[in-house]
């Protein structure tokens, strides 16, 4: 019982390290290729922010790890593997579930973490990317890194989802992760500045958080941050005299 235990948390820190590492660098090279020298002078930031990347992965993995044991051993989960288990109007609709209850999570521990003590102790790693890039998704100090690692195994505990669901949920978790911290905007303006925009997170929203600290909280919508009065509209990036022109988010719509 033990060693499988172990070897599945180890094998699941080794997945989300390697997931890590492959997704920032895909858009950390997109973004050398878009706009060259973005990440200029930012080597020793860069190398910070891996480490602290690292050691979240093993902090994301060990409870993933002890969740997937407890699946395959005991059913601990409600992963489900049989589509028709459960009505198919369910399968986009959890992975909604899945995404508001992460991000409500995120939004109100996020907010709670700029408090002066919490900030100091833990949030302020996250911020000494400054400004940050595609391989500070995962910079966070332990104690973020644990409050993060539990929602996921968490709700699987307690809300069906089929496995497949699971993986979409945790693709838009790792991708998001990374673009909205990559220094531009990879979705199309007429989208981030339209109407989905309103009500979605990129990097043009996220930028204002690391730009104006005390706004902009939220994870993937821009529910809570909407209305609770702290969605400050969307940041701007300065790409001048950098290739591949202006990026998306240039306007405040003073959400
Ligand atoms: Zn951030
Ligand atoms: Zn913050």
């Amino acid at each position: 019982m033990l060693p499988a235990l172990i070897f599945s948390a180890c094998a699941m820190t080794l997945i989300v390290g390697v997931r890590y590492l492959v997704v920032s660098g895909a858009f950390a090279w997109a973004t050398a290729r878009r706009y060259p020298g973005l990440y200029a002078g930012q080597g020793r930031q860069i190398r910070r922010e891996i480490g602290w990347s690292l050691a979240s992965a093993a902090i994301y993995g060990v409870p993933a790890g002890v969740l997937a044991w407890g699946w395959d051993q005991h059913s601990w989960t409600r992963i489900y593997s049989h589509a028709a288990d459960y009505p198919l109007w369910w399968l986009p609709l959890s992975v909604l579930v899945f995404l508001f209850a992460h991000d409500t999570w995120f939004y109100w521990t996020h907010r709670w973490m700029h408090r002066p003590a919490p900030f100091r102790v833990a949030h302020a790693v996250h911020h000494a990317s400054r400004p940050p890039t595609a391989w500070a998704a995962m910079a966070f100090h332990p104690w973020e890194a644990l409050s993060g690692a539990i929602v996921i195994p968490g709700l699987v505990l307690i809300v069906p989802i089929h496995v497949a669901a699971l993986g979409i949920v945790l693709a838009v978790m790792t991708v998001m992760g990374v673009t909205n911290h990559m220094g531009w905007e990879v979705f199309p303006r007429y989208w981030v500045q339209g109407k989905m925009g309103r009500w979605l997170i990129t990097a043009s929203h996220h930028q204002r958080h690391h730009t104006d600290y005390r706004c902009n909280y939220g994870l993937y919508f821009r529910f809570w941050d909407r209305l609770c009065g702290t969605d400050r509209g969307l940041g701007a990036f300065d790409h001048r005299g950098r290739g591949g022109g202006a990026g998306a988010g240039g306007g405040d719509d003073a959400a």
